[in-house]
């Protein structure tokens, strides 16, 4: 079937590429970028390509986002949608970078009818059908392979809002169960919000169990940067998440890499 889209996309690919030299540089600089097989490289350097075409990256503040920055940053968002398509992030246009943490000047009412405005530092944060905002800081601090990423986060939410709710359930593939998917989910967010109030030190950012979108945000994040932890300790959201992105991280990784049992 032709497509006006998929014509704009290839004339695009062949006319503005993301050139080599910047390309190899934020995969060296973002470890999570790295271990695709030659064709997912390929095809994540094609979408953010077409990525950074098709949204604004805005600089906030004194930041000045270069050509590597602006890479760094849509190649990240670009991962999580590496087996999905571009079509996926649907419905919205803009990337706000801070130069650092931030604080929202939004106004906000409480269940209570106290009008709060921004007080609480961020280091990103997504709309439902607005902006992704992020501070550059926490990018930098991303994509080293240690679970932290605030792009990936700040994306999955993006997914996570494409039915229109943020609560921890993007839409699923056909071939995936939304009960499963839902008590899987449940399951996991409850032992981590145990094992917290029991005093233990989880394996996972005890930020995942304030909310489910949350934990889905959370183990996205180490689903890509640490997939041999978030496997070892919830194997079923592991596994979920495999059938949701159509990816698998852990295959990615070196085996020495790989966690006993993992
Ligand atoms: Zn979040």
């Amino acid at each position: 079937m032709w497509s006006l889209r998929a014509w704009r996309y290839r004339r695009l690919l062949r006319r503005a590429r993301i050139a080599e030299a910047t390309w190899t540089q934020v995969r060296e600089a973002f470890p999570v970028l790295d271990g695709l097989s030659a064709d997912e490289d390929a095809r994540l350097r094609d979408l953010t390509t077409l990525f950074l075409h098709e949204k604004t990256l805005e600089p906030a503040g004194d930041l000045v986002l270069d050509e590597t920055m602006r890479v760094a940053i849509a190649a990240q968002a670009c991962l999580p949608i590496l087996h999905l398509g571009l079509d996926w992030y649907d419905g919205w246009s803009a990337v706000i970078v801070y130069p650092a943490e931030f604080v929202p000047r939004l106004e906000w009412t409480d269940e209570a009818g106290v009008v709060h405005t921004g007080e609480e530092v961020r280091s990103g944060e997504a709309w439902q059908y607005g902006p992704v905002i992020l501070s550059w800081d926490d990018v930098q601090a991303s994509g080293a392979g240690d679970g932290y990423n605030v792009v990936i986060h700040e994306f999955a939410h993006k997914l996570d809002a494409r039915n229109g709710h943020t609560e921890g359930l993007p839409p699923l593939h056909r071939d995936m169960d939304v009960r499963e998917w839902s008590s899987r989910f449940a399951a996991a967010f409850e032992d981590l919000n145990a094992r917290v109030a029991r005093g233990e030190e989880p394996a996972i950012d005890p930020y995942a169990g304030e909310a489910p979108e949350e934990f889905f945000a959370v183990t996205s994040e180490y689903f890509f940067e640490i997939p041999d932890i978030l496997h070892a300790t919830y194997p079923e959201v592991y596994a979920l998440l495999r059938r949701f992105y159509r990816q698998d991280p852990l295959a990615r990784l070196a085996p020495h890499r790989v966690a006993p049992g993992g």
